[in-house]
């Protein structure tokens, strides 16, 4: 039985071997249910959470999808019908972008290509370059279902964000209306609190004298200051606020102010919000450029004049500096204030700017028409799913977060002045000025009847179809015959009665798991929460009946994972340039490696310090293991030479042994079993770093430092040999290696995929190790007298091995040994002599009543071990070996001091090295120190 496996572990090859295989032989495919199907499981259902379109996979990504994978490839070997869906994110404004700065290159811009143009070209973009990162996926060998890929702007979703759009509508849910939004002046459009990124910049706070129109005009001579940071937006003044006890200025209630500038009178108003402390306790109003000023004119009933333009530009209400730049027209401002002597005075100030996350250019809060959606009835529903744990948050401090949030909510708003995204099926009507919302392009005004209509050009948020990802995927709301290509689309929309195209819905929704990040909680999750409890709760089961809240949840659990940081705990910044890019690690050190260095590190809650040492450590585990299975094979092979021969029939499940079987063989099948519990255990906790660290005790020490070590005294294949005993042995040994390579599978994918494949030579039972059975494991197999008796023998071996460090028994002297113990262990040394003799050289296992005094000896509880060993020295060679490692150490520690105490070298190498360097000098000094005492003693030649 000749085992095709190469000497060396070389993951690039049979990764990028394995990873196509997967993906051509559509292995992790889940189709549509049909109504016959029996026996295939409880559906465990996972989105992936949409990459944008435009993305490259970071480190991020990298742990999201192993965390992910490893669930979903565990939760399909224990039997449920896994279904994983990836997707891309159209992602409005990071795409249209995108495709903007490649016009640019090209002397070509937006504007000149004009809407329908655009849209297209960006299309192009999105079919060049649109699937990288899932390429990556598929190459890192994610266990998704890419028959279902979908992309935000498909066809089928389109229509579900119109429904949705339509219905909310229907249901008075979306409004218009003017507010502040955040304006990003080069996109021209409103982007989300999400998009904006603030940072501290050095500006300066100007102090402006408004003059107080008395009985005389404003030639009293009596000023009101105010204080601010953008004096542009004076030209947009409606009044000035001061709080109605602040003694300064009692003397000015009810009186007006004279705008500089714009020679527009203003009053004073009243409000307690204003603080008295902050600057000189005056506050401008200006409604059309600040989200506060805009409540505070509401309440007063004040107008808003909205000054500046979509590029940032002042306006014509801006007087004398309309069409100036926004920046063009504060020093122009600022320069005529002076002159006018208005200027009371200017401050440094350090102020929390806020950025376009796309662009960097400054936002501007700006007054502009939107599209909302009132949120109340929406957030409600979503508080109370959360509140009666129909979901459940991992870490469970999220809970806490979201409520936080969901009880501070503020209308959504949906509109973004894009070209990139879902069109608002809205049309505006040239007669009559109402709006048509519509599920099919009306060629009618509703109202009356004009077909002068022309459509809505903002589009919708990215996160609204996000949104909607877990009803839409599932073809929601197009359950009808209308899902059939060709056929009209929403129009037609199918009655909920209508089952042809629900069993997907039936099936999978709500999906069982989210794993996504803490940054996303209010834009994604609770975003799809609330949209899905609110439109799943209309769709009826299969049965008819009605669909509880329990039941309309997009999905059960969410699973926040933590950020990966780097190896001192800093987190990943590109200013920084610690950034890892995962796709280079995992050429170095294959996938399988990266896979286990974030599962070992991964638990709700903790971040992770990625250290490139640990992921060389999980390398060189692959490595014992790929060397395990040599060996493994080797032995098997040898075995068909004299006609013994391992049942493949045998493999696959749990390994059984028979009660008299030998005390490793017992051993190692129950430590498999004690294992599989814990790993299932913690996997079911999220404890990803528990799993994974009992995988590699087990297989590192339990399995290779230990039972291969012990089988090879059973791998007997000369003449004389007990043939059944050896045929027993080696069963032990490939069933039980076949089952931890299951249990690993979910980690390590490829490695495990490539052994076991080896394992059958070629006849494997199933396409992939992916699709056996998960080891479970049995209460009754995990014997605890063999896992005690194990027990003793292991820390008897290791006290001997102690021992014979302590008195310098050379590594290959093979010695006698004295063991005190009670009468149960005696039998049990005396049946495991062969394996005591072995793993710790010994020549002789002498039980004895009591330790003869003078031999060096271990005590324990459960037994007393003395090595009886006459050294025998060779005094001159051991003098000349002492005197080389001082003058090495000498060396060594004048090479540190020298490095320690130049101050150029200090001050410019990495705190670890200079720690490092500190660590090893210690440690020279040590170990010279105990070589120079070695030498004092050492008696005369
Ligand atoms: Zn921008
Ligand atoms: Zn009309």
């Amino acid at each position: 039985m000749p085992h095709d496996l190469p000497k060396a572990y070389d993951p690039a090859i049979i990764e990028d071997h394995w990873a196509e295989y997967w993906v051509r032989e559509k292995l992790f495919a889940q189709p549509t249910p049909s109504a016959d199907a029996t026996g295939t499981g409880e559906p465990y259902t996972i989105l992936l959470p949409p990459p944008n379109v435009t993305g490259r996979l970071h480190m991020g990504h990298m742990l999201n999808q192993t965390e992910m994978d490893i669930l979903v490839r565990w939760r399909r070997m224990s039997g449920r019908r896994a279904l994983w869906l990836p997707g891309t994110d159209h992602a409005g404004i990071a795409t249209q972008m995108m495709v903007e700065r490649q016009l640019i290159t090209e002397g070509s811009s937006r504007q000149q290509l004009g809407r329908e143009a655009f849209v297209e070209r960006v299309w192009e973009w999105r079919r060049h370059y649109g699937g990288a990162i899932l390429d990556q996926m598929k190459r890192l060998g994610a266990s998704v279902d890419w028959q279902r890929e979908y992309f935000t702007m498909d066809e089928k979703l389109s229509v579900a964000v119109r429904e949705a759009f339509v219905r909310l509508h229907e249901q008075n849910l979306i409004y218009r209306g003017a507010y502040i939004v955040n304006w990003c002046p080069r996109c021209q459009t409103a982007i989300s609190d999400l998009e904006v990124v603030h940072e501290e910049q050095k500006g300066h706070l100007w102090e402006i004298r408004y003059p107080v129109i008395g009985e005389k005009g404003i030639n009293s001579g009596e000023f009101l200051a105010v204080a601010t940071t953008r004096p542009e937006t004076m030209l947009g003044d409606v009044a000035v606020a001061i709080h109605p006890e602040d003694e300064r200025y009692l003397s000015l209630h009810g009186k007006t102010l004279r705008l500089p500038l714009m020679k527009r009178e203003i009053p004073i108003i009243l409000d307690e919000w204003v603080s008295r402390d902050f600057g000189t306790g005056a506050v401008k109003v200006t409604p059309a450029h600040d989200p506060n000023d805009f409540a505070l004119a509401e309440r007063h009933h004040l107008p808003s004049i909205n000054i500046m333009d979509d590029t940032g530009h002042i306006n014509d209400e801006g007087g004398a500096y309309a069409g100036l730049d926004r920046y063009q027209a504060r020093k122009k401002i600022v320069a005529d204030l002076e002159e006018q002597g208005l200027l009371a005075g200017i401050k440094d100030h350090v102020n929390n700017v806020g950025h376009c996350d796309r662009c960097k250019t400054v936002v501007e809060p700006r007054l502009s028409t939107q599209w909302f959606i009132k949120i109340q009835p929406l957030a409600d529903k979503a508080k109370q799913a959360v509140r009666e744990k129909h979901i459940r948050f991992t870490p469970e401090m999220y809970e806490k977060t979201y409520f936080e949030w969901m009880e501070n909510i503020h209308d959504w708003c949906i509109s973004r002045q894009l070209w990139w995204g879902h069109r608002i099926p809205a049309w505006h009507c040239a007669e009559c000025r109402k709006i048509t919302v519509a599920r099919v392009n009306p060629t009618a005004c509703a109202h009356c009847g004009s077909a002068k209509l022309t459509q809505e050009t903002d589009v919708l948020d990215t996160w609204f179809s996000s949104g909607l990802l877990p009803v839409s995927v599932f073809g929601w709301p197009n359950f009808g015959k209308s899902n059939t290509p060709g056929a009209p689309g929403p129009s037609h929309l199918g009655t909920w009665e209508s089952n042809e195209n629900r069993a997907d819905f039936d099936a999978f929704y709500p999906t069982s798991l989210l794993v996504t990040g803490f940054d996303i909680l209010f834009f994604w999750v609770a975003r799809m929460i609330m949209l899905g409890c609110w439109f799943a709760e209309d769709v009826p089961h299969a049965d008819g009946s009605r669909r509880s809240l329990a039941d309309s949840v997009p999905f059960r659990e969410v699973y926040i994972h933590a950020l990966v940081r780097d190896a001192n705990r800093e987190k990943m910044s590109k200013t920084k340039g610690n950034v890892l890019d995962p796709i280079e690690i995992v050429k170095t050190y294959g996938t399988d490696a990266v896979r286990f260095t974030l599962a070992s590190m991964a638990s709700p809650g903790t971040d992770i310090a990625f250290n490139i040492a640990r992921t060389e450590g999980y390398r060189a585990f692959a490595n014992k293991i790929w060397n395990a299975a040599r060996f493994l094979f080797m032995n098997v092979d040898r075995a068909v030479e004299v006609g013994i021969t391992v049942d493949l029939a045998a493999l696959g499940g749990m390994p059984a042994v028979a009660d008299d079987a030998p005390l490793e063989a017992r051993w190692i099948v129950a430590e498999l079993n004690a294992t599989a519990a814990k790993v299932n255990q913690s996997l079911e906790n999220y404890r990803y770093d528990d799993a994974a660290n009992t995988i590699y005790q087990f297989f590192w020490g339990s399995f290779c430092d230990w039972y291969l070590e012990i089988v090879k005294l059973r791998l007997d294949f000369s003449e004389t040999a007990d043939k059944a005993q050896t045929k027993a042995a080696l069963t032990t040994l490939v069933q039980v290696f076949e089952a931890a390579l299951r249990l690993l599978s979910p980690f390590m994918p490829f490695l495990t995929e490539e052994l076991w494949h080896a394992v059958y030579d070629g006849k494997p039972p199933a396409k992939s190790i992916a699709l056996t059975r998960y080891p479970q494991g049995d209460g009754l197999q995990m014997n605890e007298a063999v896992l005690i008796d194990m027990g003793v023998l292991q820390s008897l071996i290791a006290e001997i091995r102690a021992l014979r460090k302590e008195i310098g028994v050379e590594e290959k002297a093979i010695v006698p040994i004295q063991v005190r113990t009670d009468a149960g262990m005696q039998i049990v040394i005396g049946e495991n002599c062969a394996m005591v003799e072995r793993m710790a050289r010994v020549s002789e296992i002498r039980l004895v009543e009591q330790i003869e005094t003078g031999l060096p000896k271990h005590s324990t509880f459960n037994f007393d071990v003395a090595v009886i060993y006459e050294r025998t020295v060779d005094v001159a060679a051991e003098r000349e070996r002492l005197s080389k490692d001082i003058a090495k150490y000498e060396k060594g520690l004048i090479s540190a001091e020298r490095q320690l105490g130049n101050e150029g070298f200090l001050a410019k190498a990495p705190a670890q090295v200079v720690e490092g360097l500190k660590k090893q000098e210690a440690e020279t000094r040590l170990l010279l120190e105990k070589a120079q005492a070695a030498l004092a003693v050492m008696p005369p030649e």
